[in-house]
């Protein structure tokens, strides 16, 4: 006497009054979640939501049919670009990559892009912008020292436990990133 699901006929209910399986089930949550933070649902949320016919009462009694038959339903297009927003967002807080590389690494055709959609994550997902990148320790002693600190000024500032120790993670961050060495414009 297993009911089928009502949006994949294919399935068994694991939710005998709604008679939804697990998967749209879980859908109709998550996509209750998004409209709770302004944002469109998925088009597999929208087949769900829109999938079910007329709406069981057990459906009904748990989530909001008017509101969820109303949300905006995020293209396929849309959707992927915002995946590679939020790459690219997360991209430019844990690397040093430029925003062209960015661009290039999430298949963006112009660093412009690749900007736009990173910004347009981080306004939909309440983050700052611009992003605030990522400053390790070592690189703050590299650029310290590329400023005119010397390596004990830059060992006191950054609490390293003496010149050479400041230095040689400078030095580290140096090869890491292919850069300079010693850092420009320092004394050494
Ligand atoms: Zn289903």
């Amino acid at each position: 006497m297993n009911d089928k699901c009502r949006v994949h006929p294919d399935r068994d209910v694991v939710w005998v009054s709604g008679e939804l399986c697990g998967a749209c089930e879980n859908r109709l949550r998550s996509a209750q979640l998004r409209i709770n933070r302004g944002l469109p649902i998925t088009p597999t949320q929208g087949r769900t939501v829109h999938g079910m016919g007329r709406w069981p009462a057990a459906v009904r009694a748990r989530f909001d049919e008017e509101e969820l038959k109303r949300a905006e339903i995020d293209k396929p297009r849309t959707l992927a670009r915002r995946l590679r927003g939020a790459d690219a967002y997360g991209l430019r807080v844990s690397s040093r990559m430029t925003w062209q590389q960015i661009a290039d690494r999430c298949g963006f055709s112009r660093d412009r892009d690749a900007i736009e959609a990173a910004q347009r994550y981080a306004e939909l997902s309440d983050l700052c912008w611009p992003p605030r990148v990522r400053v390790t320790r070592q690189e703050q002693a590299y650029l310290l020292h590329g400023q005119g600190s010397s390596w004990h000024e830059a060992a006191l500032a950054l609490d390293y436990h003496s010149g050479s120790s400041a230095r040689r993670a400078a030095q580290t961050h140096a090869k890491r990133h292919g850069l300079q060495w010693p850092p420009p414009n320092s004394e050494e």
